[in-house]
C-alpha cells in the first residue's frame, strides 16, 4: 500500500507553474528520494503535504485517506523538518525536547529514546547553540519523531554538512526506517548523496515527475537508455563500416548514434573504422534525458 499518493497536483506562484501535474507514489515502509535541481519544486510539494501550503488543484491522499477529510489526524501521523530545523538555542537537547513533549503531550520516556536514536543521549548541558551543524540536524529529526509518526518528511537533511555528517545522517535515517518501520520522505538535490540511502526515487524537473520507481528500475533505465556516439572524419564511410558490421546506425547532426552494444563489439567497430581509413575522434555514451538531469544533479555540488 502506498503511505502517500499525490494525484496531478499543481501549483502556482503567480503566472509560474511549479508543479505541473505530480503523481507522487510513496510505498509504505520505504526510503523515498525525492529529487531535483534546486528551483524544482520539492519544498513546495513537501509543503502541500504537509498543509503548510494552501492546495490548488490535484489531491493528497496520505495513510489512505484525503488530506483534507482528516488532516489534524493525519498530520498527526507526520513528522517532519522542513529546511532548517528550528528550537531554543540557549537550551539543550533534553530541554527542547520536554518542552516539545509536554505540548505534543507523549509519554515521557520518548525524549530518551529519540535521544539515543538520534545519537544524542551524551550532549549533557550542552546547549544546542554550540551543537555542530549535524548534531542540529539530528536534533531536528529528534524532534520530528517525538510524537512517534508512522511517515518522517525531510527537506534536504544533509544540506551543508560535511562528508562525516552525511554518512551520521543516512546511518541514523536507515536505523529509523529499519528498526522502526517508518517510511521516510527525503528530499534532496544531489543523486550521489542519497543514492546509498534510497529505495524508490522521483526525480522532479521543470514541474514534472521525470522518473519514479525504484532504485534498480532507475539505474537500469539509465543503462538501457543510453545509445554510443561515434563521432567520425568521414560519416559516409562510417555508415557504410556500420552497415557491413549489421549494426543499426542513426546520423544526427552531431554524430552517429548505435544502440548500446557490449565494449568487444564497439572496440571492433572501432578497428573496422580505423582499417577503412576513417579518422576516430570519439566513440562515447550519449547522454539521455534522464541522465542529462541526473548529471545535473550529481554534478551540482
Ligand atoms: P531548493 O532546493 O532550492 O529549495 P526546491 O526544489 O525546493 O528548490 P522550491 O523551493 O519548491 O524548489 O521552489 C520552486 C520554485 O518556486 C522556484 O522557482 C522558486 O523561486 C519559486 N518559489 C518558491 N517560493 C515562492 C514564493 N513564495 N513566491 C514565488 N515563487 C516562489
Amino acid at each position: 500500500m502506498d503511505c502517500l499518493q499525490t494525484r496531478q497536483l499543481v501549483y502556482r506562484y503567480g503566472q509560474d507553474t511549479v508543479l505541473d501535474g505530480i503523481d507522487l507514489r510513496v510505498p509504505e515502509g520505504s526510503i523515498y528520494g525525492f529529487l531535483g535541481p534546486n528551483g524544482a519544486g520539492k519544498t513546495t510539494t513537501l509543503r502541500l503535504i504537509l498543509g503548510l501550503l494552501a492546495r490548488q488543484q490535484g489531491e493528497i491522499t496520505l495513510f489512505g485517506e484525503r488530506l483534507e477529510r482528516n488532516r489534524i489526524g493525519i498530520l498527526r501521523r507526520i513528522g517532519s523538518m522542513i529546511e532548517s530545523p528550528s528550537f531554543y538555542e540557549h537550551l539543550t537537547a533534553r530541554e527542547n525536547l520536554r518542552l516539545l513533549q509536554t505540548i505534543h503531550r507523549c509519554p515521557p520516556q520518548r525524549i530518551d529514546e529519540v535521544l539515543a536514536l538520534a545519537g544524542l543521549a551524551d550532549t549533557g548541558r550542552k546547549r544546542t547553540s554550540q551543537f555542530s551543524l549535524g548534531m542540529k540536524q539530528r536534533l531536528g529529526i529528534a524532534i520530528a519523531l517525538l510524537h512517534d509518526p508512522a511517515l518522517l518528511i525531510l527537506d534536504e537533511p544533509t544540506n551543508g554538512l560535511d562528508p562525516n555528517g552525511i554518512v551520521e545522517i543516512r546511518e541514523l535515517l536507515k536505523r529509523i526506517n529499519r528498526e522502526r518501520g517508518i517510511t521516510l520522505l527525503v528530499s534532496s538535490h544531489l543523486l550521489g548523496e542519497i543514492e546509498k540511502l534510497v529505495t524508490h526515487v522521483g526525480v522532479l524537473h521543470r514541474g514534472r515527475l521525470q522518473f519514479q520507481g525504484t532504485i534498480e528500475a532507475l539505474k537500469q533505465q539509465q543503462q538501457t537508455m543510453r545509445a554510443v556516439m561515434l563521432r567520425t572524419g568521414d560519416r559516409d564511410a562510417t555508415l557504410r563500416v556500420l552497415a557491413a558490421a549489421g549494426v543499426t546506425a542513426d546520423a544526427q547532426d552531431d554524430g552517429i548514434a548505435i544502440p548500446p552494444l557490449p565494449r568487444e563489439r564497439v572496440a571492433a567497430i572501432n578497428r573496422a573504422l580505423v582499417a577503412a581509413g576513417v579518422e576516430v575522434y570519439e566513440i562515447g555514451l550519449e547522454r539521455n534525458d534522464l541522465e542529462s538531469i541526473f548529471m545535473d544533479l550529481v554534478e551540482a555540488a
